[in-house]
């Protein structure tokens, strides 16, 4: 984005007050603890790939990463293994379903993509470690450097999903019969709903979503997170399965690689320009946050950020 710092800021000021006033959709609730979210909580941040700041409103709030952490704990798997053997386990085609369905592809019986909740399991149980307590460990540490500071899991959040996610044990078990788990069923599935309740901001995902954006260098605090052939790798599955069954609309709309959660989080990366975040808990029949995908949208239409637009 040619735009100078003023012009930034005024902009997401400027979609903050105006999408305020959109009141549609619902917040998640069948992880009961997210039933509880503000849905009138709105926060928007950006980040430059010099380490410039923008935020508005409540950027500073923390909510759970949910499926906002599946793009970042593929990359550490990556990181870890490649991608000839992370795709030995989990696809990178667009699955066409909503994020929690029970399907695997056939033949292969891997999980369509590492966007979804079965492929994110599976992504999940790649990660490395002699103990459980390890493997998080390393996923938390992970996260955290690509937010530059120590994140913190919300236990209520995670209580409240191991309480009520027999979908997703259903869905590791399905993969473990079909051969395409690495790990013990519960034991991956846990490791995923710790994950998934990592706390964080806007501001952080923002820095999260530019340390993609930036060939894997956090561009504020230096430190190099993964190789720039795993951020290329991350952000192409997000370009055409970060939305779930709206990934096809949303290219075409607002042609930037995403990443939505249940909580209402939603990460987008122009790629060499910035990371930007939104949060707000109302979503649509896809689960996409409401205000998040209209902010997004408008961003890329107001400074000509979609990918196939010639520079
Ligand atoms: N933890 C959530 C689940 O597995 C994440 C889903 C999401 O954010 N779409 O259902």
């Amino acid at each position: 984005m040619a735009a100078g710092p003023d012009v930034v800021t005024e902009a997401l000021a400027d979609i903050h007050r105006r999408l305020g006033a959109l009141d549609e959709g619902e917040p998640a609730a069948y992880i009961p603890e997210l039933a509880r979210a503000r849905r009138e909580g709105f926060g928007l941040a950006l980040v430059s790939m010099d380490g410039h700041r923008y935020q508005a409103g409540d950027a500073a709030e923390p909510f759970t990463l949910q499926s906002v952490s599946k793009p970042f704990v593929y990359a550490l798997a990556l990181a870890e293994l490649g991608l000839d053997e992370v795709g030995r386990w989990v696809g990178a085609e667009p699955s066409g379903e909503a994020f929690n369905a029970i399907s695997l592809e056939q033949g292969t019986g891997r999980p369509s993509n590492a966007m979804i909740n079965a492929g994110a399991i599976a992504t999940t149980a790649l990660v490395p470690g002699a103990t459980p307590a390890e493997r998080f460990e390393r996923i938390l540490a992970g996260l955290s450097a690509f937010a530059g500071r120590r994140l913190d899991v919300d236990a209520a959040v995670h209580a409240s999903e191991a309480a009520t996610g027999d979908r997703n044990r259903a869905l590791a078990y399905l993969m473990r019969g079909a051969g395409s788990l690495a790990c013990d069923p519960l034991a991956a599935t846990d490791l995923y709903f710790r994950q998934c309740a990592v706390r964080a901001t806007a501001a952080d995902l923002a820095v999260m979503a530019a340390t993609l954006g930036n060939g894997g260098v956090n561009p504020v605090t230096g430190e190099r997170v993964v190789g720039e052939r795993v951020a290329v790798q991350v952000l192409s599955v997000m370009a055409t399965c970060g939305m779930y069954d709206a990934s096809g609309e949303w290219l075409l709309r607002v042609g930037l690689p995403a990443k939505s959660g249940v909580s209402g989080g939603l990460i987008a990366v122009s790629p060499a320009r910035f990371g930007a975040a939104c949060w707000s808990p109302p979503l649509d029949r896809s689960g996409n946050p409401v205000r998040g995908t209209a902010a997004l949208r408008e961003l890329s239409e107001r400074f000509g950020l979609h990918l196939m637009l010639s520079p």
